[in-house]
């Protein structure tokens, strides 16, 4: 047992605390990045093939922030050398009854960004794999695509020792058993000795309110299962990726949410609802069961039927964070500007991970970003 101490300490090594130790180790910054389970596991939000990414936002203040994201990314795919986004063309589409497509093209329209709105019979002629009917209200944005989910985590890990060199620590299956916040300096209880902290970034998905009971917001974990099919023969070309886009689907009811992508490194076509049941994280359970397969499959026969026969060769299970206005939470605990927290997923936040590192980073050297993030306050 013995005592750490560090200048940064960042909590969880998923999409947001790699994010973050590589834009902190890209300023000079010492940092110690902790993790309970093995870099690069499968427990938490950020492990898998892909991730969609996209600036089709309803809600605009999200849409504008994308483009601070975008190029966040470049930069990092500057840095590493190395490809983390494929550009797919993405589809948003809904029914004529629900406000959700006309408002994502406003959005749209506001930052500028190509787009084109579609009926569901022009859907159709484009990419005749969607079915739905000749009223769906639809809109494809040509920069949509895929963001390497487990490699973008990876290389920003990476990035973060080779920028950092020695001043940049990683300790992994390191569980933190308990935050004690009483002292001058914030503490993280480890199997083997306090860590002591000068600035503690939590970015710790799923095991937020666990680290943090008093968090004031309430943020629930909840189960994602996800489906990979196998389109047979000839008809897997149609699904690759610069054939197919990735797709955001809003249904009239809550749970009726749906999105996928292209087949990609060898995993299937993804399909996948959007939400599922609250759980313990701590809970390993990857079970899919049926009535969830029935459900997604009702989807695919009326929008996919090309894939309603595929059969679905590899499952997923993953965890969402979520807030109940699936709005992202950051920034400093209340009365304590040495402890930075970030919970920004609610299933969504993937593709704004590169951004928030850089908000993270800039909260913790300068007290402040010139972001515009109001909107996720705790
Ligand atoms: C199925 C699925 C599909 C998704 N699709 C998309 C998408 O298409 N586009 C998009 O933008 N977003 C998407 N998301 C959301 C996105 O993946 C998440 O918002 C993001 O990965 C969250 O990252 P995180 O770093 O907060 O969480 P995590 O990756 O879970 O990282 C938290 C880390 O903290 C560690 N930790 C927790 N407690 C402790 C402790 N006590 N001690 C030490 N370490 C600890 C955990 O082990 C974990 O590694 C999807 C999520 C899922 C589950």
């Amino acid at each position: 047992m013995h005592t750490r101490t560090a200048r940064n300490v960042v909590l969880g090594a998923g999409a947001m605390g790699a994010a973050t130790a590589y834009h902190l180790a890209r300023r000079g910054e010492p940092v110690l990045l902790v993790e309970q389970f093995a870099l690069g596991h499968d427990r938490g939000s950020s492990h898998g093939a892909a991730r969609i990414t996209r600036h089709s936002y309803a809600d605009p203040r999200y849409a504008r922030l994308m483009l601070d994201a975008f190029r966040a990314w470049r930069v990092l795919e500057a840095d590493a050398g190395v490809n983390l986004y494929l550009r797919t063309g993405g589809v948003s589409f809904c029914p004529p009854s629900v406000d959700y497509v006309g408002r994502v093209a406003a959005s749209l329209k506001a930052i500028d960004v190509p787009h084109r709105r579609m009926s569901g019979r022009e859907l159709r002629q484009v990419w005749p794999e969607f079915g739905g009917a000749d009223d769906t209200d639809a809109v494809f944005e040509p920069d949509a695509g895929m963001l390497a989910a487990s490699r973008a985590v990876a290389v920003q890990v990476a990035l973060a020792r080779s920028l950092g060199g020695d001043r940049t620590q990683v300790v992994e299956n390191c569980p933190v058993r308990q935050l004690d916040l009483s002292g001058e300096r914030p503490t993280l209880v480890t199997d083997d000795g306090p860590i002591v902290a000068e600035r503690l970034i939590i970015t710790a998905g799923a095991w937020v309110t666990r680290l943090l009971p008093t968090l004031p917001c309430a943020l629930e974990p909840t189960r994602q299962r996800v489906l990979y099919f196998r389109p047979e023969g000839g008809a897997a070309a149609a699904y690759e990726p610069g054939r197919f886009p990735v797709f955001i689907y809003k249904g009239p009811e809550p749970l009726d949410d749906f999105y996928g992508m292209p087949a990609f490194l060898g995993c299937g076509v993804k399909v996948a609802r959007h939400g599922g049941p609250a759980v313990d994280p701590d809970i390993e359970d990857r079970t899919v069961d049926d009535e969830y397969r029935g459900i997604v499959r009702g989807f695919v026969q009326k929008f996919l039927p090309g894939l309603s026969q595929a059969p679905t060769d590899r499952t997923e299970t993953c965890l969402y964070t979520v807030a109940r206005d699936e709005h992202f939470r950051v920034g400093c605990l209340p009365g304590r500007r040495d402890i930075i927290v970030a919970s920004p997923c609610s299933g969504h936040g993937f593709k704004f991970s590169c951004l928030i590192g850089q908000i993270l980073a800039d909260i913790a050297t300068k007290g402040e970003t010139a972001l515009e993030i109001s909107l996720w306050q705790l």
